[in-house]
């Protein structure tokens, strides 16, 4: 029986985006309209969970342009969405060319912003091609600066995607004493979160235990899971779009003393790296704060990744938690801790939760217990 009840997520208020996104155009930019070409900025802003479709921001209207697959698929999502938009169909394999160079000269951009982390140089050569009128200017994360204060119906979709995560695994964890395979430990957890009602994986889950968890992307193999080996779960789901994201690092029966000074170490970095998290404190400060405690116990060089990350309709998005973010953590923001130790030979351990942001600490939404010994 689920702990997350996807029945009752509240309705999410997308249609006020584009507002803002104007807002942040004036203030911040000098762009006059935006063309909005990554997909999980297309659905933020406008609901639409299609495969193909851009958005143009103008000051006058939001023009959403698809294909003729997603023609029926639009209207609706948008409607349903609440998103005042125009939407312009082409016939499928044609390019937008035509509808979105009328609507920048109709509504006189002359600066048209381009998202520029995500557009190749192929699509710019084309873009510039299409709009020769419009000067394209480069700009970095726009729509993103938006994502990265979620709102509390957003909060809701991923408080109930680490639900079903939490929930997937109570249920399996038993399942590693009787040694399945990483493989086969990772499908059932893929589809103990389906079977909860997320819509997939956020991830490839990693199912890394013994040696293979020494590295921290291992891929599940289709080694046994043994006694006394650490075993790194890393996994997540999707429920509504939003992504969810945790670790946890186990042992069936007693691991070797070297394993479980690993663990303490990281469980006490990771705990602090979680105290650390509130309003106004650098990202880069819950970094040092979880980093100092690796490096006192002498695996400063094993801890080879960044403390943490966003979470949101993406699976890594702003703010990345480590030593060279520039961000400061706000009240709003979803960003995960996960300090980790990896000795080659001998395995590895991390330990992430997923954390919201509060103006006084911070609020978890990743619950599963953390329990060395199974
Ligand atoms: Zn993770
Ligand atoms: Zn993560």
């Amino acid at each position: 029986m689920s702990t997350a009840d996807l029945s009752v997520l509240p309705p999410m208020r997308t249609g006020a985006r584009a507002g803002r996104l104007r807002g942040a155009l004036e203030a911040g930019t000098d762009v006059d309209a935006l063309l909005v070409t990554r997909l999980p900025n297309v659905r933020y802003l406008t609901g639409f969970t299609g495969s193909a479709g851009v958005v143009l921001v103008t000051g006058q209207e939001l023009l959403f342009v698809t294909d003729g697959r997603y023609r029926t698929q639009a209207a609706e999502q948008l409607e349903a969405a609440g998103v005042d938009a125009r939407i312009a169909i082409t016939a499928t394999g044609s390019s937008p060319r035509d509808v979105l160079a009328r609507a920048l000269a109709d509504s006189g951009v002359t600066r048209l912003g381009l998202e520029a982390h995500g557009v190749t140089w192929a699509q710019q050569r084309t873009y510039a091609d299409w709009f020769a009128g419009s000067e394209l200017v480069a700009t970095e994360h726009l729509v993103e600066g938006l994502r990265i204060t979620k709102e509390p119906e957003e909060i809701a979709r991923i408080r109930a995607a680490c639900a079903v995560a939490d929930d997937a695994l109570a249920e399996l964890l038993p399942l590693l004493a009787e040694g399945p395979t990483e493989q086969e430990f990772a499908i059932t957890l893929e589809h103990a979160m389906r079977d909860r009602g997320a819509s997939g994986n956020s991830f490839d889950p990693i199912v890394a235990a013994g040696p293979n968890g020494a590295k921290p992307h291992a891929r599940p193999s289709t080694r046994p899971i043994e006694r006394g080996e650490l075993v790194v779960i890393d996994f997540g789901c999707i429920v509504d779009g939003y992504c969810s994201d945790m670790t946890r690092t186990v042992s069936v029966g007693e691991p070797s003393p070297e394993a479980r000074h690993m663990w303490d170490v990281v469980i006490e970095s990771q705990q602090l790296g979680r105290d650390a998290v509130r309003e106004g404190v650098t990202a880069a400060a819950v970094d040092d704060v979880c980093r100092e405690v690796i490096v006192a116990a002498g695996w400063g060089e094993a801890f080879a990744h960044g403390t943490g990350h966003g979470v949101g309709l993406e699976i890594h998005e702003d703010p990345r938690v480590a030593s060279t973010s520039s961000a400061t953590l706000a009240s709003g923001h979803v960003v995960t801790v996960e300090p980790g130790v990896y000795l080659p030979g001998i395995g590895g351990v991390r330990i992430e939760d997923t954390l919201v942001v509060t103006d006084t600490g911070s609020d978890p939404l990743t619950l599963a217990p953390k329990v060395l010994v199974l």
